[in-house]
């Protein structure tokens, strides 16, 4: 991250002008009211942020040792959520991605060639809470608290995607499978079993109708869904993050 500002604070800015927001340190851990406004908020940091950058070395986490990089950092659902707030607003100007060497590492400003490459779909990510089978202080499944964010954001990118091919690309991602994007439900794992929770239930349906999107739309944005007729009858399909890699990574996101 220190690398990434000092490149940034070479060409463009003196450093003393460079704002950062930092996930770790600008969304409280503790305290759960500031936690919950503080992740309302993403999207409009993502939108008003110059520059976002994804800082995903090869290193090893601190905890379990496992290898961490660009890879791991996209199989986790709040990368993927923070990447989703800047392209949903924005699209991906003003994104880079660091990675490789730390040492010497890579900072590359995001192709839409790459960016096609990275998954966004936030809920079928692994979550830490998910991990901890819900165990205190993870009691809240952090999927269910980002619903009203990956909505916020849904509904933006259906009203700006016409000027904005960027954001089309990012639609049609949304699209391409609703029920997979914003699963009607999911599974829920504590210590004494797994239960199936509702997650969006049927409200993409309902945010559709809102939004105007007809179902001709959808098809031609992609939806396989809107075929099966899911929308009015939201199915079972239940996702369950895959609960093998423990460690957060999301601290690697800095917004400058
Ligand atoms: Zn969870």
């Amino acid at each position: 991250m220190q690398y990434a500002v000092r490149e940034f604070a070479k060409n463009r800015t003196p450093m003393s002008s460079i704002h950062i927001w930092l996930d770790a340190t600008s969304i409280p851990q503790q305290n759960r009211p500031g936690q919950a406004l503080a992740i309302s908020s993403l999207p409009a940091y993502a939108g008003l942020c110059d520059l976002f950058v994804v800082c995903a070395p090869d290193a090893y986490h601190k905890d379990g040792n496992k290898q961490c990089n660009l890879a791991s950092y996209s199989t986790r659902g709040w990368c993927r959520m923070e990447l989703l707030s800047k392209v949903c607003t924005t699209g991906i100007r003003g994104t880079y991605f660091l990675s490789g060497d730390p040492n010497n590492p890579k900072l590359e400003q995001a192709t839409r060639e790459e960016f096609a490459k990275i998954p966004l779909k936030v809920f079928n990510a692994k979550f830490t809470c998910c991990a901890m089978k819900h165990e205190a202080p993870f009691t809240n499944c952090d999927r269910q608290q980002l619903q009203n964010v990956a909505l916020t954001l849904y509904a933006g990118c259906v009203k700006k995607h016409q000027n904005n091919p960027d954001l089309k690309d990012v639609l049609v991602g949304m699209c391409a499978d609703q029920d997979e994007f914003f699963p009607p439900t999911c599974i829920h794992t504590t210590k004494t079993g797994d239960e199936t929770r509702e997650l969006f239930g049927s409200t993409i349906s309902i945010a559709n109708d809102i939004l105007g999107l007809s179902h001709e739309q959808l098809l031609g944005l992609g939806d396989k869904s809107t075929s099966t007729g899911s929308k009015t009858a939201p199915s079972t399909a239940a996702v369950s993050p895959d609960v093998e890699d423990s460690t957060a990574v999301s601290s690697n996101v800095v917004e400058l």
